[in-house]
């Protein structure tokens, strides 16, 4: 049977995937050389459409890597000499952390218990950390950071670097990237493809911590693709590796739906498909919402506690055609994950709904 995906990536295939997939074959783009000007379109075109989608300014370049988790590494590496600051409340922000120290920087962290969250007003960033590490969307416990509150972090700190990992919420957070230094995502999420490409978005101060850096006798920013390697690549849109050319396509396409409908439509479809889980959860009595503040709810990805074993839930979803994620860690059998991104229509998210309360 044909089931829907509301697992927080892999998730559910955006809808028009089939077709570009299919031109890009007719196309022929597996072949093409990336040194072509064929390639440097492509590069070009979703450069622009990922700009109109997220309001990204001429500050900031946008760059490809294989994941989201490597651009992790990308980030410490060029963007942290001695320290880094991580706000840490679950699974994915936790190994962000992990890798600073696996790096050997010094990461201070302020840690949450999972199912909690941030606000802007209880952070102090210790003097000397250079980065801050946020992640807007906890997939793991399902809680979010508010855009108001990353950037008030910013303007508390204006001298030290923020990063956003949205890797489970872009397009949907209104980031503003006079205060943002550098965010970045992986296309299996929100953006309905499969896995395979991370999308960097780095500002020209990032590119200058950088290159500082590099001109330390003792320091060094990783032999892969640098931020200054992607940078100066990225000036005649190419790639320092043969990139994933036919994801870079795929991603410029759905971006443009994305477009086409307006992400302050994809926005508020979001909030409303949220505001019809959370009121579903609300109101039963076999679920509550995990997390107990609502103004840390994500509006992408929405943790349940099932009253049954959650197993049971999740299998009767899935014989009725719609996958659920399990909970995450030690809550695997007491919690249900639900993607909510664009891929998924009103029509699906209310077919769920009308399951999960059978
Ligand atoms: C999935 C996820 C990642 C890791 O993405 P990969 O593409 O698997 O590297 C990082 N952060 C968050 C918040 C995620 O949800």
């Amino acid at each position: 049977m044909k089931q829907t995906y509301f697992t927080p990536g892999p998730a559910e295939l955006y809808p028009t995937i089939y077709q570009h997939l299919q031109t890009a074959m007719d196309e022929q783009l597996g072949s093409i050389s990336h040194r072509s000007q064929k390639f440097r379109d492509i590069y070009k075109f979703t450069d622009e459409q990922l700009r109109t989608l997220l309001n990204v300014p001429e500050t900031h370049g946008i760059f490809f890597t294989g994941s989201a988790s490597e651009v992790w590494e990308r980030i410490l590496f060029n963007c942290v000499e001695h320290e880094s600051f991580h706000l840490v409340n679950g699974s994915f922000s936790k190994k962000f952390y992990d890798y600073a120290n696996a790096l050997h920087k010094y990461a201070h962290v302020f840690e949450k218990p999972f199912g909690e969250g941030f606000d802007a007003n209880e952070i102090e960033v210790p003097e000397y950390a250079e980065l801050i590490c946020l992640t807007h969307n906890e997939t793991s416990s399902g809680v979010q950071t508010r855009t108001q509150d990353i950037h008030k972090i910013k303007r508390k700190y204006a001298k030290k670097l923020v990063v956003v990992d949205m890797v489970s919420s872009a397009p949907y957070p209104d980031l503003d990237y006079s205060l943002v230094d550098s965010a970045f995502f992986s296309v299996q999420k929100a953006f309905g493809m499969p896995a395979g490409l991370g999308v960097w978005i780095a500002s020209q101060t990032c590119l200058e911590k950088a290159e500082r850096l590099q001109k330390y006798d003792s320091m060094t920013v990783g032999a892969h693709h640098t931020l200054p390697t992607l940078w100066s690549h990225y000036k005649t849109f190419e790639t320092p590796a043969t990139p994933n050319v036919l994801f870079i396509y795929l991603l410029g396409k759905i971006a443009e739906d994305l477009n086409k409908i307006g992400i302050d439509t994809i926005r508020k479809q979001t909030e409303e498909k949220a505001r019809m889980l959370y009121k579903f959860l609300d109101d039963s009595a076999d679920y509550t919402p995990f997390v107990q503040q609502e103004r840390h709810r994500s509006q992408t990805v929405i943790v349940a506690n099932t009253q049954k074993p959650s197993a049971d839930v999740i299998s009767n979803a899935k014989q009725a055609g719609m996958v659920v994620g399990t909970g995450y860690g030690k809550f695997k059998d007491s919690q249900i994950r639900i993607a909510n991104f664009p891929a998924t229509s009103f029509v699906q998210v209310e077919a769920l709904i009308k399951q999960l309360s059978k």
